[in-house]
C-alpha cells in the first residue's frame, strides 16, 4: 500500500470529480493521503476533507507564496485548526525565490514565525523550498525545527541541500519530477539517500509524472513515482511502498 505524502486534494480543478479521482488512487493502492493547506482557506478545506474521507489527513500553514497575506487573525486560526486529531503536520511552509510571490525578507520572517508555531504545537513541519537552499537550512537551524523534524516535500535541491536535510534527521519526499527525463542528478541524488528517510508524494494537482506530463495529476500517480525508485534503488516497488509508507507513518504519526 502507498501513502501520496503530500496533494493540494481541495483543489479547484478536483471538483468535478474529487470521489471519483480518490477511487481510482485507491483502486491503484494508494490506502492514505495527506492533503496539504496553503493558506486559511485552503487549510480549512484540508481540515474538511480530513473530516469527510477516513484515510485522509491534513497539514495546514501559509506557502511562502501566500505570506504576505497572513492577516491578525490567521495564526489563531491555524492554531486551532491544527488541534484537530487528524492534523498531522505544519504546512506547507519554507521560502521560494524563484517566484519571489511574497517579498523575500518577509517569507524569512514568516518561516520563522511557522516554526515557532509548528514547535509551539509539536507538529513536524512540511518544507518548500525553491532557489533558497542555504536560508533554508540556517533557518532551520537557528529555529530548532530540528526538534519536531518533518519532510523536505518534492525534493529537488543538489546534493548538499540532501546531506544537510538528513544530518538535520528530516526526511526527503520524491515526487514526479524524479520521472522527467532531464532530472538525472535528482536521480543520482535519490541513489544516495537511505531507503528509511525516503517518502513518495505526487503534488497534485501539480507535477504530474512521466508518462502523462501535460495532464492534470491526481494522487493514482504516486505508484509511477515510487515504480521509479524501485529502478534506482533496485528494489520491487512493492518494498518500496512498504518502506516509504512506514516513514510516513513515523514522521506523521499516523496511527
Ligand atoms: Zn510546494
Ligand atoms: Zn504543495
Amino acid at each position: 500500500m502507498l501513502i501520496d505524502t503530500h496533494a493540494h486534494l481541495d483543489d479547484a480543478r478536483f471538483d468535478g470529480d474529487r470521489d471519483a479521482m480518490i477511487a481510482r488512487a485507491r483502486e491503484a493502492g494508494v490506502d492514505t493521503f495527506v492533503t496539504i493547506g496553503c493558506d486559511l482557506a485552503t487549510s480549512r478545506a484540508a481540515v474538511e476533507l480530513a473530516d469527510r474521507y477516513p484515510f485522509v489527513y491534513a497539514a495546514v500553514g501559509v506557502h511562502p507564496h501566500e505570506v504576505k497575506h497572513i492577516g491578525d487573525d490567521w495564526y489563531d486560526d491555524l492554531q486551532r485548526l491544527a488541534k484537530h486529531p487528524k492534523v498531522v503536520a505544519y504546512g506547507e511552509i519554507g521560502l521560494d525565490y524563484h517566484y519571489n510571490y511574497s517579498p523575500p525578507k518577509l517569507q524569512r520572517d514568516r518561516f520563522r514565525e511557522q516554526i515557532g508555531v509548528a514547535r509551539d504545537l509539536r507538529l513536524p513541519i512540511v518544507i518548500h523550498t525553491r532557489e533558497a537552499q542555504d536560508d533554508t537550512i540556517a533557518i532551520l537551524k537557528e529555529e530548532k525545527a530540528a526538534e519536531v523534524g518533518g519532510v523536505f516535500h518534492c525534493f529537488s535541491g543538489d546534493t548538499w541541500l540532501a546531506k544537510d536535510a538528513l544530518d538535520l534527521e528530516f526526511f526527503l519526499s520524491f515526487s514526479g519530477v524524479i520521472t522527467f527525463q532531464n532530472a538525472t542528478m535528482l536521480r543520482d541524488i535519490v541513489k544516495t539517500v537511505p531507503m528509511d528517510r525516503i517518502l513518495v508524494e505526487t503534488d497534485s494537482p501539480y507535477l504530474t509524472p512521466a508518462p502523462h506530463r501535460g495532464k492534470r495529476n491526481e494522487p493514482a500517480y504516486v505508484r509511477l513515482v515510487a515504480e521509479r525508485i524501485a529502478a534506482i534503488q533496485g528494489m520491487t516497488s512493492d518494498k518500496v511502498a512498504e518502506l516509504t509508507s512506514h516513514n510516513a507513518h513515523r514522521v506523521f504519526r499516523i496511527p
